[in-house]
């Protein structure tokens, strides 16, 4: 962790909440753990996958459903428009919240907080019971992506994204470290652990929140060192500049693809896990860490407000969930039943 915060060297104050991948710098001779034969065949992968062009597919008229290829294209006026409020209604809805997320800029500022801090405590705990569910969560979001961005048709690419998806399972442990202040990282070479900043982990006080997070460090573990899935990140982040006019290329698109299933993962959380806070709270939780005033950017991140535009230009129907009234508790399908309340009402102790 020390080694890849130094290695950056940028002078710049670090804003993001995740730095790895830094071991797979192009400049290192980072595949010295890995034959030549098997760089060879990841290469010759690399090469064999194909995507479905989506300037092809943005000349085409935009048709009626939301599942066509046309209208997942299609972005018009209207839909940035609804971008921009639902980035308003996260960030003021993460002031309201009790639950709301610190975001990063302000968790900068904060001194360092031991382990042993209640607050960081209540974060490895949260952590570690949500990383099991947030695994399987990971692995069905990037399937279901790699089917979207038209990348699970050839076999090999199947493979790959199966392959990555399976190295999402074998992630077993969250250390929580003092030095990582407020960032996430996971080191390639060790992808069964997650190390995250004390004050992260307190700083995200919300099981919504904390998946998001978790679930975008175990995107970095699932595409590896072998880059499995650099085909689908650059996928995104085509779509995601042509929404936005941001530039998004080299380590951005991975950061970005890891976000995005970072908020698919969160959203089909709480559709496990009905509750009767409304949707747009318990949606907002998954992007909060990023409503910052101080909203630069650098080399490898989008600025932390960009990243939650890109994110809603990608899947506009989370943008709209973001702004709907959720005061009729739309992210639940039912309380958790209180199943032993029946048994103390009729139970009868007395005696006498
Ligand atoms: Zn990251």
């Amino acid at each position: 962790m020390k080694e890849t915060t130094q290695r950056r060297g940028d002078g710049e104050t670090q804003s993001k909440a995740c730095f790895l991948r830094l071991s797979l710098s192009p400049r290192l001779p980072v595949f010295s753990l890995s034959g030549p034969s098997f760089i060879l065949s990841i290469a010759v992968l690399a090469s064999v996958v194909h995507f479905a062009s989506s300037s092809r597919a943005q000349t085409q008229p935009r048709r009626s459903g939301a599942h066509s290829a046309a209208a997942r294209e299609g972005f018009t006026p209207a839909d940035r428009a609804l971008v921009e409020r639902a980035i308003g209604a996260t960030c003021a809805e993460r002031v309201r919240d009790p639950l709301g997320s610190v975001p990063i800029d302000e968790m900068q500022t904060r001194p360092s907080l031991p382990v042993s801090n209640p607050d960081a405590l209540a974060g490895a705990r949260r952590a570690e019971r949500l990383l099991p569910t947030t695994r399987k969560l990971v692995a069905n979001a990037i399937v279901q992506l790699a089917k979207d961005y038209d990348l699970y048709t050839a076999a090999l690419a199947r493979n790959r994204v199966n392959a990555a998806a399976a190295r999402v399972e074998a992630v077993r442990r969250i250390k929580p470290d003092v030095d990582s202040r407020d960032n996430a990282s996971v080191l390639l070479h060790d992808p069964r652990v997650i190390a995250f900043g004390t004050i992260f982990l307190a700083g995200l006080r919300s099981d919504e929140g904390m998946v998001s997070v978790l679930a975008h460090e175990l995107t970095h573990i699932a595409s590896g060192q072998a880059d499995s899935l650099r085909p689908l990140f650059r996928a995104i982040a085509r779509r995601a500049a042509a929404r936005t006019g941001l530039r998004i290329q080299g380590q951005r698109a991975e950061e970005l693809g890891c976000d995005l299933v970072g908020v698919m993962a969160a959203r089909a959380f709480i559709k496990q896990t009905p509750s009767w806070e409304p949707l747009p709270r318990r949606l907002a939780r998954a992007f909060e860490h990023n409503c910052v005033d101080d909203d630069a950017s650098d080399e490898d991140h989008l600025s932390p407000r960009n990243t939650i535009r890109a994110l809603f230009a990608l899947d506009v129907s989370l943008a709209s969930e973001e702004v709907s009234d959720g005061g009729a508790g739309a992210s639940w399908i039912g309380p958790r039943l209180p199943f032993t309340r029946p048994t103390l009402l009729t139970a009868s102790t007395r005696s006498s």
